[in-house]
C-alpha cells in the first residue's frame, strides 16, 4: 500500500512539474496542429467558442487522434481523412488549403473563416469517432453515404451537420469578439442549439 501510494503521489508530482514545458498547455491532447497559423485559430476557437471547445473535449475522449495541418483537398477548403495506422488508436488528418496557386485563401486572410471551418472539420472527426466500424476508406465512405450527401468528387462527402456547425460558429464568434460588453465566457453558452446530439 505504502508504494502505491509513494509511487502515486510520484507521478502526481512529475505530471505537475512536467506539464507546463511537455506540452502546449493550450492544445489539447488528441486534437493537435504543428502548424503555427492553424495552432494560433485552434487556440482562439477554444476561448471564443462553446461549439469548438465541446466538440474538442468530445473528441479527446474518444479514442481518435487528429492533426490539424495545411495541406491540399479534391473538394472545398477543408477535408478530413483517415490516416493508416497500425495501433488501435484512429488516426485522422484534416487539411485547410491556406493558399493556392492565385494567393492566399480566405482560411489564411479571416481568423473567423478558419476558426469555423475547424470546428467543420472537428465535426466530421466526431461523426467518424462515434462510428467504431470505421477503419478504412471503405468503411468511411459507407459512414458519410449513410449520414450525408456526396459533394462533386467521388470520394468527397458532406453532412448537414456539419455545415449547420461551422454557421453556428461563425454567429457565436460575432458574439464573443473583444469588443463584446459582457465576458466572453458566460454567456457562450447559451448562442445556439444541440451542438452534441
Ligand atoms: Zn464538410
Amino acid at each position: 500500500m505504502a508504494t502505491k501510494a509513494f509511487a502515486a503521489a510520484t507521478m502526481i508530482l512529475a505530471l505537475s512539474t512536467g506539464h507546463p514545458r511537455a506540452q502546449a498547455p493550450e492544445t489539447p491532447s488528441n486534437v493537435r496542429s504543428l502548424n503555427a497559423h492553424v495552432k494560433a485559430a485552434l487556440s482562439d476557437g477554444l476561448r471564443r467558442s462553446a461549439i469548438v471547445r465541446e466538440l474538442v473535449a468530445s473528441i479527446d475522449v474518444a479514442g481518435v487522434v487528429v492533426y490539424l495541418e495545411e495541406g491540399p483537398c479534391a473538394e472545398g477548403v477543408g477535408c478530413t481523412m483517415l490516416v493508416p495506422s497500425p495501433g488501435s488508436i484512429r488516426l485522422l488528418r484534416v487539411n485547410f488549403v491556406l493558399r493556392t496557386p492565385d494567393g492566399a485563401t480566405p482560411l489564411l486572410c479571416r481568423r473567423e473563416r478558419l476558426i469555423a471551418q475547424i470546428g467543420h472539420e472537428l465535426q466530421h472527426v466526431a461523426e467518424i469517432a462515434a462510428d467504431a466500424s470505421v477503419s478504412d476508406e471503405e468503411s468511411l465512405s459507407d459512414l458519410f453515404r449513410r449520414i450525408g450527401h456526396q459533394r462533386g468528387h467521388a470520394q468527397a462527402f458532406e453532412t448537414d451537420r456539419a455545415q449547420r456547425t461551422s454557421q453556428l460558429i461563425l454567429e457565436e464568434l460575432r458574439t464573443t469578439t473583444p469588443r463584446t460588453r459582457r465576458p466572453a465566457s458566460s454567456p457562450a453558452r447559451g448562442t445556439y442549439d444541440e451542438p452534441s446530439r
